[in-house]
């Protein structure tokens, strides 16, 4: 049976312009097709599950070209998966999606299609240019600037400069000049005021105004992808562009946080105009096949308690014991314990309560509660991190108590980002990282030997995270209270002092 193919807008890069469809469907994608100007926090939104293929075009040359594009999608929907082809913009707009569908109607495959926020329109808007305005411009025309094979723009100036409306060029950094010396051929003025908007929408946004007669001179640094905008809206008060008074504009930030947690934060500080590079330095894998583990799940008689000391432990606990066709039941005869609220929390997901909470949340206190309860001759089964403390085991010792510490998972302090962040680390293109504990201050530098810290400023939650981050050589600044909203002004504070 075929999957279907749904052909998604991702929208010209700020992750909100996504449109709410697009969202649900790109959260249900088996497989995501997607191209190079998709922003950032579009594909964040790529659930891990899915697979992920680049076609990405870069200008000039095509590393994937259009009948190899459409020949991936037709495989991927014949497999019966759910693929989501991700462009950017809107994927009508220049985006070669018609193409993709009629291919996909030859071939009897189901497909939708999700339109989407164009930067045609939306990084003119955040730019402080409204395409049309009752006082200036009655109509908008988007128009391609790319040349033909034979190297010519074919463009009807004298039609365009006659409408009077707003003109809007994709694809047109490098025949701009080209374009506008036609324009003043067909008779338009040399002052009539243009722009060009690079990476709209994005943190990086740029944008240079300027005139016809001008803007060729003006417009050398503007890089793809940047659009061309040409009438009388381009010269609207500056009042218009809110984008660029955001407070943390042009500030480049990595947030530590594992991406689960990470929202509120990274949302916040995208609000504000920070470019924030997603950094989840640490996560857990679990160890699998674990032969001894699978072992003790079969015949738990030999202990009375089970001790757990993470959430990710409580996770791992329960794949494995689905992973043997076992549930919570081969649990029943236990007394379980846990290191505190955040394992007690993922435990009863699983429908059981845990018997004993230390009311300090660490090894210690765990160890002296269960040498307190434990009874004559009964057996633990402690089941933690590979690379877990020995606090509790020595306490566990001291106390005469009998278990067994059986590793379920380990942790692995690396991202797909690292190789990135490192590179921009020692070119000093990151302002801050935020640190919300001493362990991500451990696992951010355990996840990047050898690179040089000096460069960043480190953004902490408390003392003893900044202690951590200065062993590193990390230059710091410290939050007032211990949370997010503090943090955020720590940086705001920062950046008017001009330190960073
Ligand atoms: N379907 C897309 C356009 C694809 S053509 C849309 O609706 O936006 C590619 C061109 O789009 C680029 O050369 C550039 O001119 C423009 N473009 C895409 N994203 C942009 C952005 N964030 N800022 C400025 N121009 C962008």
């Amino acid at each position: 049976m075929n999957g279907k193919v749904i052909l998604v807008s991702a929208g010209p890069g700020d992750g909100g312009l996504l449109t709410l469809r697009g969202k649900q469907a790109l959260e249900r994608a088996e497989v995501v097709v997607y191209d190079r100007l998709v922003g950032a926090e579009v594909m964040e939104m790529i659930p891990d599950s899915a697979e992920k293929i680049n076609v990405g075009k870069t200008s000039g040359h095509h590393p994937i070209p259009q009948h190899e594009i459409n020949r991936i999608l037709c495989e991927q929907a014949q497999k019966g998966k759910s693929v989501v082809r991700l462009k950017g913009g809107d994927s009508y707009l220049f985006g070669r999606g018609g193409e993709e569908c009629e291919e996909l109607i030859a071939h009897g495959i189901d497909f939708e299609v999700v339109p989407g926020v164009t930067s045609a329109i939306a990084a003119p808007a955040y730019a402080g240019i409204p395409v049309t305005h009752r006082d200036c411009a009655s109509s908008v025309h988007i128009i391609t600037g790319h040349k033909k094979k034979d190297g010519v723009l074919h463009l009807d100036y004298e039609a365009l400069v006659r409408v009077g409306g707003t003109l809007v060029f994709l694809m047109s950094v490098t025949s701009a000049p080209e374009i506008l010396n036609g324009l003043m051929d067909a008779g338009m003025s040399g002052d009539m005021p243009a722009a060009m908007v690079e990476n709209g929408t994005r943190p990086q946004q740029k944008k240079l105004i300027s005139t016809v007669a001008q803007l060729a001179e003006d417009r050398q640094g503007i890089k793809s992808p940047a659009i061309l905008i040409v009438g009388r809206v381009c010269a609207l008060p500056e009042q218009l562009d809110w984008y660029s008074r955001r407070p943390l504009r042009g500030v480049r930030i990595a947030v530590t946080r594992p991406k689960e947690r990470a929202g509120t934060l990274t949302a916040r500080l995208r609000e504000l105009g920070a470019e924030v590079i997603s950094y989840p330095c640490i996560r857990t894998e679990r160890i699998a096949p674990n032969p001894e583990l699978t072992a003790v799940l079969y015949d738990l008689s030999a202990y009375q308690w089970l001790v757990l000391t993470s959430p990710a432990g409580a996770d791992a606990l329960f794949d494995a014991l689905f992973e043997c066709g076992l549930d919570a039941r081969a649990l029943a005869q236990l007394k379980i314990a846990v290191i505190g609220a955040g394992t007690a929390k993922q435990l009863r997901k699983y429908g059981i309560c845990a018997d004993f909470m230390p009311e300090t949340y660490d090894s210690t206190h765990l160890a002296a509660g269960l040498c307190l309860l434990a009874r004559e001759g009964e057996r633990m089964l402690l089941l933690r991190a590979e690379e877990a403390s020995m606090e509790l085991t020595a306490a566990l010792n001291a106390g005469g108590i009998a278990y067994d510490d059986i590793p379920l998972y380990r942790t692995i302090y690396r991202s797909e980002n690292s190789e990135e962040l490192e590179e921009r680390l020692e070119d000093g293109t990151v302002d801050y990282v935020t640190f919300t504990s001493a362990s991500t201050v451990k696992a951010f530098a355990a996840s990047l030997p050898g690179t040089d810290f000096s460069s960043v400023t480190g953004v902490c939650i408390g003392r003893q995270t900044e202690a951590e981050a200065k062993q590193y050589g990390i230059h710091t600044i410290l939050a007032k209270n211990a949370d997010l909203t503090s943090m955020i002004e720590a940086i705001q504070e920062d950046r008017k002092n001009g330190t960073a």
